[in-house]
């Protein structure tokens, strides 16, 4: 319901100032706040303006229901846009009827009316004159000035206030980046020295292992020609010979040139083996026969003592693909170690297959190793403190590395008073292999490979190059990749450095280039056998296999 509390009838500026004092007071009476209170008198002022400069009149109602103020103009003719455009500007809603508008402030809820009191007000402001009403706008535009300062100071507090937030934000950052780029220095550095020392290291070793083969080298020759003097200064149908005092004393240098040679012999055995020189020649070999010549061998050396030998070949298969020379080498240092620490009893040894490997043991009734001294026994030079019986305590070191090059594993078991157990552990017997892909530009060597590949693999799948090996390996399972080094388009270094980490390679070369680091194993064109190419991969697998477990 619609309450009217004034009405105003506006002919002239007169009338305007009257409306906007009208508009004002009624907007204070109803409690809008100081802003709104303006922007109801202003609306009315506007709106009776415009129509008085263009000549025209309008009958204002002030009014109020439940919710709103209400202001009516009712023009004489047109109500004036400029006017209408101002109000709607500043009024809540202003809707145009005809000559009519009705415009709409939302009053604040809550407050209770004394109409009667708002009505005196509005009655008492009606009669003003324009002197008092332009003093009052003036202290309308004072406020409104005043509040604009104000808005203006909070803002420039605010930006003060931002900038110094993003000044301590971009020193936070700075600080931050700056400690991160230190730290990434740091790390730097660090990687650069690691680098820096395994280099070293590796350079340290090489220069060891080149100092020993070279030392070895230059004491054989004039060693053996001592041990050769020797022998000929004891020569009993030399002429002149010696008297007893003096043949012994040769006797004494002979054993002395011994000695000494065997420990030059052992030195040049480790530093080819820790440098890589040695050849390994794999081919199947005859184990009855090794056997044999072993026992034959080593026999001498028990001579004297109440120890039997025995060297069986019983459970043993008839031959293993393995390096001869260095798996003789392996046994005869087992055994002479054996004979060597054993002063009664026995040392014997043989062999059993055991899955996919051929197990040789050597075991010994003699002194054993206390138990803490079983790892150390590996160590170059190492002796058991207080039992040396000759011997330069790089055997064992030298046969567990042989062993490891075969692809194969040395352990020692002992105890002090009841004897030692060496095991030997070789891969034996053909690799199970699923999918081979051979990968060659050259046509007919690709056709000897797959041939000697046929009996060791499931399936054999052949590419020109590394591109399309590398597609072949994305269509299909392949678990082994034979890669020549140099091909026309993808070579096989690329091909490795593309090839999924499941996926084992070989490299197959004719040039005589270094293995690439993704490259389990790298075999010559010229020295490629059936044998050698089974050897390697039943390594190269078993690695892998052993690796994954
Ligand atoms: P060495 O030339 O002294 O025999 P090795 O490297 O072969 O050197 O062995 C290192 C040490 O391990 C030996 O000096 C010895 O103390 C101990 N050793 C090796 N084999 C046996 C064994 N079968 N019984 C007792 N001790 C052993």
């Amino acid at each position: 319901m619609i309450t009217e509390l004034a009405r105003l009838d506006v002919r002239d500026l007169g009338g305007v100032y009257a409306a906007r004092q009208l508009g004002r007071t009624l907007a204070a009476c109803l409690d809008l706040e100081p802003q709104d209170q303006i922007r109801v008198a202003t609306a009315v002022s506007e709106i009776s303006r415009s129509a008085v400069t263009v000549g025209r009149g309008a009958v204002l109602a002030f009014g109020i229901d439940d919710f709103d103020l209400l202001l009516t103009a009712m023009f004489d003719g047109a109500p004036p846009d400029e006017g209408v455009a101002a109000a709607s500007r500043l009024m809540d809603k202003v809707v145009t009827d005809g000559k009519v508008v009705r415009m709409t402030k939302w009053r604040p809820p809550g407050v209770l009316l004394d109409l009667p009191s708002v009505k005196g007000q509005l009655a008492a402001v009606l009669p003003q004159s324009a002197t008092d009403e332009l003093r009052r706008q003036n202290q309308d535009l004072i406020s409104a000035l005043d509040d604009l300062k104000r808005q203006r100071e909070r803002l420039l507090a605010l930006n003060s206030e931002l900038q110094e937030t993003n000044r301590g934000v971009m020193a936070l950052y700075s600080e931050l980046s700056e400690e991160l780029e230190q730290t990434n220095r740091g790390v730097v550095a660090l990687y650069a020295e690691l680098d820096e020392k395994s280099e070293r290291l590796r350079v340290a070793s090489e220069s060891k292992d080149r100092f020993w083969a070279n030392v070895s080298h230059e004491l054989r020759t004039p060693l053996n020609s001592i041990i050769g003097l020797t022998k000929l200064l004891a020569d009993p149908a030399a002429d002149g010979g010696l008297d007893a005092e003096r043949l012994y004393q040769v006797d004494l240098i002979k054993n002395s040139g011994t000695v000494l040679l065997t420990l030059v012999n052992d030195l040049l055995d480790v530093a080819k083996a820790e440098s890589g020189q040695l050849h390994i020649d794999p081919a199947r070999v005859n184990l009855h026969a090794l056997f044999g010549r072993l026992s034959a061998l080593v026999r001498p050396m028990a001579e004297g003592k109440p120890v039997t030998i025995v060297v069986s070949a019983d459970g043993a298969p008839d031959t293993i693909l393995t390096d001869e020379v260095a798996l003789t080498s392996i046994l005869r240092n087992l055994l002479s170690n054996a004979i060597k620490y054993t002063d009664r009893g026995e040392v014997r040894l043989s062999a059993r297959v055991s899955g996919p490997s051929l197990v040789i043991t050597v075991s010994d009734t003699g002194i054993g190793i206390p138990a803490g001294l079983h790892s150390h026994v590996f160590e170059e030079f190492y002796q058991v403190p207080g039992i040396r019986r000759g011997g330069t305590g790089l055997g064992l070191p030298y046969a567990s590395r042989l062993a490891r090059i075969l692809g194969g594993n040395l352990e020692l078991t002992s105890e002090p008073g009841s004897g030692t157990t060496v095991v030997l552990d070789l891969p034996h017997g053909t690799p199970a292999v699923g999918t081979i892909l051979v990968a060659d530009d050259d046509a007919s060597f690709r056709q000897v490979l797959m041939g000697m590949l046929a009996p060791l693999a499931d399936r054999l799948i052949e590419a020109e190059d590394g591109g399309q090996a590398l597609v072949l390996v994305a269509q299909n399972t392949v678990d082994l990749v034979l890669a020549d080094m140099r091909m026309t388009g993808l070579d096989g270094v690329a091909l490795l450095a593309r090839l999924p980490a499941s996926v084992s390679a070989i490299i197959v070369t004719g040039a005589d280039v270094p293995a690439p680091p993704r490259a389990a194993a790298l075999l010559r064109k010229d020295e490629l056998t059936p044998d050698r190419l089974e050897f390697t991969i039943r390594g190269v697998l078993r690695e892998v296999r052993g690796a994954a477990r």
